[in-house]
């Protein structure tokens, strides 16, 4: 491998600097020519390749977003815009690529990478953290964060007011962010799309809390559950449930920025490191993923596949309900 390039694409999250510098740095440390990719998969059939150096990432550590800018690319999905991608590539003699991204992202490098035979590594760069083979992925400790200083904010709205708060939060399918969340703010409730709870129970539950005197309510809604966004699930359980003034907030993007946490600060160094050692040691079509506190590398294939292997724990959600009466 003698020329790598990186790039960021699908959805942005914190810690994709980190990971950028990483990555060209520990490729310059080697000896090796680097490139950073303007827009993602775009940026490749743009052509819109920069050569970096080890200052071309000075200072970016601690910022939020991608310096390399990400975006959704329908062209890529198409073999013309492959080819165009690839030729791009072969003209600089770039013979090694690492994507950070979500599983939009892979899938697009494991065609990219089994067509042309480019070698690539992929970095799990998601709020989301729904990618098999790392136990975390970059950006989701940081939204766990934002997403908790949002609801200790809120709370102090509902608890002046006795108010019975929705708040909604990302994850597309996945509903880690609001279940993690749910402990750290002591909500009340949780819905999350892994797992049904009726609103019977959801009712149940917010009546019990009255009853013994709580002040105020906080249920977590993650997108993608069964009864639709917060506002929904409100306008239902208000129906049947008066005893709160109901408000809904939607945190919405503001869960995709900030400056990354100390975790995923040293997530994206930590990844970014493997994913060009290995690449330099001739491993491709891999992601490098944290399991157990260790680098772990997994096949793209397993990393998309292997999805549905994840089960949410289910002593975390017994949890919320224990500590929350
Ligand atoms: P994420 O990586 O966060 O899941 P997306 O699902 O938007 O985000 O995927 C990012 C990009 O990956 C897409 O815009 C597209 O360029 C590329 N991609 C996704 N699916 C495919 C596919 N089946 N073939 C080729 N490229 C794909």
């Amino acid at each position: 491998i003698k020329n790598i390039a990186v790039l960021t694409s699908g959805g942005d999250a914190p810690g994709m600097n980190a990971c950028i510098r990483a990555v060209v740095r520990t490729g310059i440390y080697h000896g090796r020519n680097m490139f950073g990719v303007v827009q993602g998969y775009q940026g490749l059939i743009n052509n819109n390749i920069i050569p970096m150096n080890a200052r071309s990432v000075s200072n970016i550590l601690h910022m939020g977003g991608t310096i390399l800018k990400t975006a959704r690319c329908l062209e890529f999905k198409e073999d013309a815009g492959m080819e165009i991608a690839f030729k791009h590539l072969k003209e600089k003699e770039i013979d090694g690529l690492v994507v950070i991204g979500g599983d939009g992202t892979f899938t697009g490098a494991k065609r990219f990478g089994e067509k042309f035979g480019i070698n690539v590594i992929g970095v799990p760069g998601t709020i989301d953290n729904d990618l098999y083979g790392s136990d975390f992925t970059l950006g989701y400790d940081t939204a766990i964060n934002t997403v908790i200083e949002a609801i200790d904010k809120i709370r102090d709205t509902a608890d002046s007011h006795d108010r019975l708060f929705f708040i909604e939060v990302m994850g597309r399918d996945s509903g880690c962010i609001a279940l993690r969340s749910a402990i750290a703010s002591g909500a009340e409730a949780v819905l999350l799309p892994e797992r049904e709870t009726s609103l019977k129970e959801l009712i149940t539950k917010l009546k019990s809390g009255a009853s013994t005197k709580k002040s105020s309510s906080i249920v977590i809604v993650s997108e993608g559950n069964k009864y639709g966004g917060a506002y929904d699930i409100a306008k239902a359980v208000k129906r049947k449930f008066t005893h709160y003034d109901t408000k809904v907030t939607i945190l919405g993007h503001l869960q995709r920025g900030g400056s990354p946490s100390g975790f995923d600060r040293i997530l994206g160094s930590r990844l970014g490191f493997a994913a060009t050692n290995a690449l330099i040691n001739g491993e491709s079509m891999k992601m490098v993923g944290l399991k157990g506190n260790e680098i772990a590398l997994t096949s793209l294939s397993e990393a998309l596949s292997g999805k549905s292997n994840y089960k949410l724990e289910d002593d975390l959600l017994e949890m919320t309900h224990v500590l929350s009466i």
